[in-house]
């Protein structure tokens, strides 16, 4: 549950009424930026906490994993007090330990916190371990205002990228038969839509991270992130694989405008003649020895989950089915695709208002790398979305 708390009031109350003692747990920038302000409101109340405040650039790995189970007690009650790393590492920490959590966000950055999974770094690899979401969020707007800017964009770049995102979930439905619910679509859509035409608004920032949370939930309702994720993340994770130490949400942002144009050149191709797709073979041995170059430490795993496609990409009448699936679907496609293009304009007008680059190079992203995450991103996960359809096809390296 979500309460907007403008002075800390409500949690100081809320937590006044636990059995439980609080355990605060921040680092060094969110204790500045409201650790410290609560801890006073606790001591004024004579309430009894705990704390532990890392450094400022701590993640959430096996280290900062240990330091907070060695001084959690049996009847701790976590307060988070940031965002990604410390959200993070305490839900899965509560988790394990069967504890109660409630979390307070300092910053729009990201659409995790009501999230029921962890990414955490263990063995320097990233993995997404099941955690659990908190009992209540407590939002203090001044607190939100006074984040850095960065990780405003971060979190735009993050629900912009809901709208291809809805689009991949769309195409999914209509290609494959995935499950879908619109009535989540459209509230994501919704939220979206909310978001963009709020900026250079007064409740800019609290449509943000509202629509950063409840696409989480969403997430959580519906048992997958197919609400909240699609080939503009699998894009962005390329990158992040490939080194570049950007903010996930700024990654996702960047990706979505590349992601935007793939579908207009789909859209595109859409008036063409595509029966001929179906004659289209992969060469299958080459295309192993391609992902052994470029993931040589997770190629068994890419080849095992795209086992069974493999199987079947060159088999004509399955091949048949799926381009007939399409060739019959065109218009429907076509109109969702230009939906959501139709707002292309003014999603690219929302990044320029709040000076949120769409060229990966002012991010320091080359044009090849940022080809490559485009023809590969889609092998990161075997989940159905435009990169990974069109590589289906035989056309991806010509749209990109
Ligand atoms: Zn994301």
């Amino acid at each position: 549950m979500i309460i907007w708390d403008d002075d800390f009031s409500q949690l100081t109350e809320f937590l006044r009424n636990q059995p439980e003692i609080p355990f605060l747990i921040c680092d060094e920038n969110t204790y500045l930026a409201c650790g410290k302000n609560i801890e006073e409101r606790l001591s004024n109340s004579k309430i009894k906490y705990d704390i532990i405040i890392y450094p400022g650039n701590t993640h959430a790995d096996e280290k900062s994993i240990c330091q907070l189970l060695i001084k959690t007690r049996e009847n701790s009650l976590f307060v988070s007090i940031g965002s990604g790393s410390i959200t993070d590492l305490t839900r899965f920490v509560a988790y394990k330990q069967k504890l109660r959590f409630i979390s307070v966000p300092t910053a729009p950055s990201m659409d995790g916190y009501a999230s029921p999974v962890a990414p955490l770094t263990i063995d320097g690899l990233k993995l997404t371990l099941t955690a659990k979401p908190p009992e209540n969020i407590f939002i203090n707007m001044n607190v939100i205002k006074n984040s850095p800017e960065i990780l405003t964009l971060a979190g735009f770049g993050d629900l912009m990228g809901k709208y291809t995102g809805l689009l991949d979930w769309q195409l999914a439905h209509i290609i494959t038969d995935e499950k879908i619910d619109f009535n989540i679509v459209k509230e994501v859509r919704e939220i979206c839509d909310s978001t963009l035409n709020s900026i250079e608004k007064e409740d800019f920032l609290k449509k943000l991270l509202y629509g950063l949370i409840r696409s989480g939930e969403l997430m959580t309702i519906w048992g997958n992130s197919r609400p909240a994720s699609g080939a503009e993340h699998h894009v962005a994770h390329y990158l992040e694989y490939k080194g570049y130490k950007l903010y996930h949400g700024i990654c996702v942002g960047i990706s979505t405008i590349y992601v935007l144009d793939l579908y207009e050149k789909f859209l595109n191709f859409l008036s063409e003649n595509t029966q001929d797709l179906i004659n289209y073979e992969l060469d299958i041995e080459k295309w192993e020895n391609h992902i052994k170059n470029i993931f040589p430490n997770t190629y068994k795993r890419i080849f095992e989950e795209y086992k069974e496609l493999l199987r079947d990409i060159n088999n004509k009448e399955k091949r048949a089915l799926i381009i007939n699936k399409l060739e019959e679907n065109k218009d429907y496609i076509s109109k969702i695709i230009k939906e959501t293009l139709n707002h292309r304009e003014k999603i690219i007008e929302g990044y320029k208002k709040i000076n949120f680059s769409t060229n990966a190079l002012d991010w320091g992203i080359t044009t090849e790398d940022m080809k490559e995450a485009l023809k590969n991103g889609c092998f990161i996960r075997n989940r159905f979305t435009i990169l990974s359809f069109l590589w289906y096809l035989g056309v991806l390296e010509r749209f990109v």
